[in-house]
């Protein structure tokens, strides 16, 4: 953990100014560098506004958390667990958060979340259990070898403690929501990967950051949005916008507002993921409930009105489930689903109907994911010739697709793997009676 040395810039500009309050400690991360430049400036304690900026620089490009002007209290690290990859070292890593918002005890809750609400809904909503005394995030960095043999992390982040979307597929689903994070919660899981864990690899730097961890983010959109604020802030993170990808599970009120976002100067490259994972309503509904609201053909069309700005393509996300959606005519009817009008196979194979989309092809890659079996799943993973077979009959249609490699599936790192299965909704619920 890095410190302050006493001949650091810091040190020596920051003489006169008072220490900070104990409110602006914990707050720090989840503010843009004006912001906290401007908290300094207004309670007066701080001092000038090039001072604080200076401040803040040191805090995320050196790491520093313990400058008497700044010191910043993050949430401690419980756990790390690694497992091998074909890529590297993959490393999920816990962090204990407080079980409020606010880290008082709340009154007992009137309500659970259980049910896709209004977005942003989740932030504060109290789940208490009398023996639950601490929460966990959970965010994992994921090695990457890339073009010339470049190495590096992604860092895929929790919005959320638990999720109130109930995919079936996934651990995460099995706790509900418990609470949303805020947008410091969710920059002190960077902080922690930046800065405080030992990285398998030292050399590697976090390339790419992927709201994938627990948790829906366009159910907790403004604390995401302010998390993406203070990490493509140049004068903090400094991460580019293109290196963000933000991954929901298909909430359209969600979409249409991002998609105003990012048609905002500064905006345009942010990176969007779609958890599509079904080739029919059916099969959909069956795994996704949010399908029952928000259909396919609904979808589609939030995914032809993205705007699209530099070249760039949405990622459709399919995981693929032995006896769900690996058959033949799945594959067939999301070719279907994803060309549009251009759709050029059969009209049914092995008796099912492979139903036509009007409009145009989908601009994006479809990222096929071997299925990661969650506890007491009732599902294996796919075997490799089954998920070769299914993308090759994609590419037989010319789809834009490709696999991602399964990684960290023996440590419950990987995706749809994460959650405590001791912090459940269910136990809470119990706890309230
Ligand atoms: S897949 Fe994502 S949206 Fe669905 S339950 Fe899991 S964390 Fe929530």
């Amino acid at each position: 953990m890095p410190h302050e040395h006493p001949a650091s810039p810091t040190s020596t500009t920051t003489a006169s100014p008072a220490p900070a309050s104990p409110a602006l400690a914990s707050a720090v991360l989840g503010m843009t560098a004006d912001q906290y430049a401007d908290a300094c400036i207004a309670a007066g304690t701080h001092g000038a506004r090039p001072l604080a900026l200076e401040r803040y620089a040191n805090l995320f490009r050196r790491g520093i958390i313990d400058s008497p002007h700044l010191p910043v209290t993050l949430p401690p690290i419980v756990r790390t667990h690694t497992s091998e990859s074909p890529e590297g070292t993959v490393l999920k890593f816990t962090q204990s958060v407080p079980v409020t918002v606010d880290g008082t005890r709340a009154p007992r809750p009137t309500t659970l979340a259980s049910a896709p609400g209004e977005i942003g809904s989740g932030l504060g909503l109290p789940v208490l259990q009398p023996s639950i005394t601490s929460l966990e995030t959970e965010s994992v960095l994921i090695p990457m070898v890339g073009r010339k043999q470049m190495r590096s992390y992604t860092l895929c982040l929790s919005s959320q403690v638990g999720c109130a979307m109930g995919c079936g597929f996934c651990q995460t689903a099995q706790m509900g929501l418990v609470r949303s994070l805020t947008a410091a919660e969710i920059i002190s899981q960077y902080f922690a990967a930046a800065h405080l864990v030992t990285r398998p690899d030292p050399a590697a730097t976090i390339a790419n950051i992927v709201f994938m961890g627990m948790g829906e983010p366009l159910d907790n959109y403004d604390q995401v949005l302010q998390a993406v604020r203070v990490l493509t802030d140049r004068r903090g993170p400094s991460l580019a916008m293109n290196k963000i990808t933000i991954s929901t599970v298909g909430r359209l009120d969600g979409i249409a507002r991002l998609a105003e976002q990012v048609r905002h100067e500064g905006w345009h490259r942010l990176s969007l993921a779609i958890s599509l994972n079904a080739p029919n309503d059916a099969v959909r509904s069956q795994i996704m409930p949010i399908n029952r609201a928000m259909p396919m053909a609904d979808l589609r069309r939030a995914m032809t009105d993205w705007p699209f700005y530099c070249g760039k393509h949405l990622c459709i996300e399919y995981v693929l489930i032995p006896g769900i959606n690996d058959a033949p005519h799945h594959a067939e009817q999301l070719a279907a689903y994803y060309k549009g009008d251009d759709y050029d196979g059969p009209a049914e194979l092995d008796g099912h109907p492979i139903p036509r989309y009007a409009g145009p092809q989908l601009r994006g890659l479809i990222n096929i994911i071997p299925y990661n079996p969650r506890h007491n799943s009732p599902w294996l993973a796919p075997t490799e010739e089954a998920a070769e077979a299914f993308m090759d009959r994609l590419k037989a249609r010319t789809v834009y697709c490709k696999r991602r490699r399964t990684k960290g599936r023996d440590t419950m790192a990987a995706c749809g793997q994460l959650g405590n299965p001791e912090v459940t909704r269910k136990a809470v619920a119990a706890s309230l009676r």
